[in-house]
């Protein structure tokens, strides 16, 4: 398997960043996860958009244009042979010294790495998964902008660390009003009467790619979709809840902090969005 660094394809073995790169130092950059179908990127317009959005949200300057990217992400996935691919595509602020301060470092290190996807297992898109509701807050849009796609996830893998300790995959994060924001690494939507509801953008969640697909496939199905506020009991009394993410796709919720949503399976209406998705990841995209 070979690594993109910089401009290199090397092998996984020898693909090193300095240990003065402040994205180790500082979780200081920026990421995206793209996936490919079949020998075609899925998005990867709307994904290079956001990392550069990201990027300048940080004054981070991407040593590449988007054409760049894309050639380099095309060309490492080609060297790997990959048709069904994760992509990691991952800038850092580069090798400074031990303070903060990020004019020290002087060259953005570009990395992509390819790799087979790791698939959820298959019971989780049959019967759904079972999650929680963690204490710890989303960071609020004023200290770190969820919206960013930063290198530093701590506090998502603090609300990772709750659901691993309570037994289940994922748990969602609530902002610091309370309502809820989104889970630890994928959206979250519910279904009440015919409409899906995802939080809105003051919820303080990332803006998923997977999420904007699933709105714009609900519309096409003749579901409405409203974005709002979101509060704890609204989960509990869905008629269906589901996660959405680009490895994660559509997963159903069939139990919140033990309670069953719905009739306590996979909802309907999440399958049917699930069967559409699926169709959607065969067209449109990249292809190399
Ligand atoms: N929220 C967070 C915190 C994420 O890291 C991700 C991506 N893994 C998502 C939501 C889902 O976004 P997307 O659909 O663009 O992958």
């Amino acid at each position: 398997m070979k690594i993109y660094i910089n401009g290199k394809l090397v092998d996984k073995s020898s693909a090193k960043i300095s240990v003065f790169d402040h994205g180790l130092l500082y979780g200081d950059g920026v990421f995206e996860g793209i996936r490919s179908y079949g020998g075609s990127i899925f998005k990867l317009d709307e994904h290079l958009k956001r990392l550069f959005d990201s990027a300048k949200a940080i004054r981070l300057n991407i040593p590449m244009d988007e054409d760049g990217l894309k050639d380099a992400i095309i060309k490492t996935l080609k060297q790997n042979g990959l048709k069904d691919a994760y992509i990691r595509l991952v800038v850092t602020r580069g090798a400074g010294d031990l303070g903060l301060d990020p004019r020290k470092c002087r060259k953005p290190s570009v990395i992509i790495i390819t790799d087979n996807i790791a698939l959820y297992p298959k019971e989780f898109y049959v019967n759904g998964l079972e999650i929680v509701i963690a204490n710890t807050r989303r960071n609020p849009k004023r200290a770190l902008d969820p919206q960013l796609k930063s290198l530093n996830y701590l506090n998502n893998i603090l609300g990772k660390i709750e659901a691993i300790k309570k037994g289940v995959e994922e748990a969602v994060m609530l902002n610091c009003d309370g309502y809820v924001a989104e889970c630890t690494g994928v959206n979250i939507f519910i279904v009440k009467d015919n409409t899906v509801i995802t939080p809105n953008k003051d919820s303080g969640a990332l803006n998923g790619i997977t999420q904007l697909a699933v709105m714009s496939l609900a519309r096409d199905d003749g579901m409405a979709v409203k974005e709002r506020l979101i509060k704890p009991a609204d989960l509990y009394s869905a008629d269906e809840c589901f996660l959405t993410g680009t490895a994660a796709e559509i997963i159903p919720v069939y139990k919140i902090d033990g309670r069953p949503i719905g009739s306590g399976t996979a909802g309907e209406k999440t399958l049917r969005l699930l069967k559409g998705f699926r169709e959607m990841t065969k067209t449109g995209g990249v292809r190399y």
